[in-house]
C-alpha cells in the first residue's frame, strides 16, 4: 500500500483559469492539492476550452475536474481550496469575472449541504456544460445527490451551458 492512507472521502474539485498560462494554472492547482497530506488525487479529466458563462465579456476558460480522497471536513476543504487560490495570486474580482484560478468542490460524498459560505452539490453544476463535461470523465456513473441523476445524463441533457472544446495533448 503506503503512500497516504485512511483518506475516506470522495470528493470531485472544479478548476478553472482564463488568465496567463490557463493550462499551467489548473496544473499547478492539481499539483497544489496532491501535496496536501489529507489529499490524494484519484483522477483527473481531459482539459477544455470553455465559453465564459455568466459574465461573457472575458476570455475563455481552461477547465478540467479532478477526483480526489480526502479526510477533510467540507468547510476545512474550502478553506485549503481558497488558500491554494490566494497561493496562486487570486485577488478580488469581478463576481463570475476573469480570475486566475477558481477551485470549486462540485461533489463530496453523497452529501447535500446547505451553509452559508459552502453548497454542496455546486448549486450551478448542473446547468453548466463545462462542469458535466470535466466531471463526466471522472465519475460519469455518480448520482447527483439532489437530482437523483447521474452525471453522463445530466450531461447529456444539458441545454446550451455553454461551448466546451477538448483541448488535444499533443505530449
Ligand atoms: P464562483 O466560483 O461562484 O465564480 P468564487 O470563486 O468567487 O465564485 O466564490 C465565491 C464564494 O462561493 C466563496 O466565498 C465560497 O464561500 C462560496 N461557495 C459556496 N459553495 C461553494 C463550493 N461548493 N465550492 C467553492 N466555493 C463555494
Ligand atoms: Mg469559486
Amino acid at each position: 500500500m503506503g503512500g497516504k492512507g485512511g483518506l475516506e472521502k470522495i470528493a470531485c474539485i472544479g478548476i478553472g483559469s482564463n488568465i496567463g498560462d490557463k493550462i499551467g494554472n489548473c496544473k499547478k492547482a492539481i499539483e497544489l492539492l496532491g501535496k496536501n497530506t489529507s489529499i490524494a488525487i484519484k483522477k483527473t479529466s481531459s482539459f477544455y476550452e470553455t465559453e465564459p458563462v455568466g459574465y461573457k465579456d472575458q476570455d475563455w476558460f481552461v477547465n478540467c475536474a479532478v477526483e480526489i480522497e480526502t479526510d477533510l471536513k467540507p468547510l476545512s476543504l474550502l478553506s485549503l481550496c481558497q488558500a491554494i487560490e490566494s497561493e496562486m495570486g487570486r485577488t478580488r474580482e469581478i463576481k463570475y469575472g476573469p480570475r486566475i484560478i477558481d477551485l470549486d468542490i462540485l461533489l463530496y460524498n453523497n452529501d447535500i449541504i446547505n451553509d452559508k459560505d459552502l453548497r454542496i452539490p455546486h448549486p450551478e453544476m448542473h446547468k453548466r456544460r463545462f462542469v458535466l463535461q470535466t466531471l463526466s470523465d471522472i465519475a460519469p456513473d455518480t448520482i447527483h445527490p439532489a437530482l437523483k441523476i447521474t452525471i453522463a445524463r445530466l450531461l447529456r441533457d444539458v441545454n446550451n451551458g455553454g461551448a466546451v472544446k477538448k483541448i488535444v495533448s499533443h505530449a
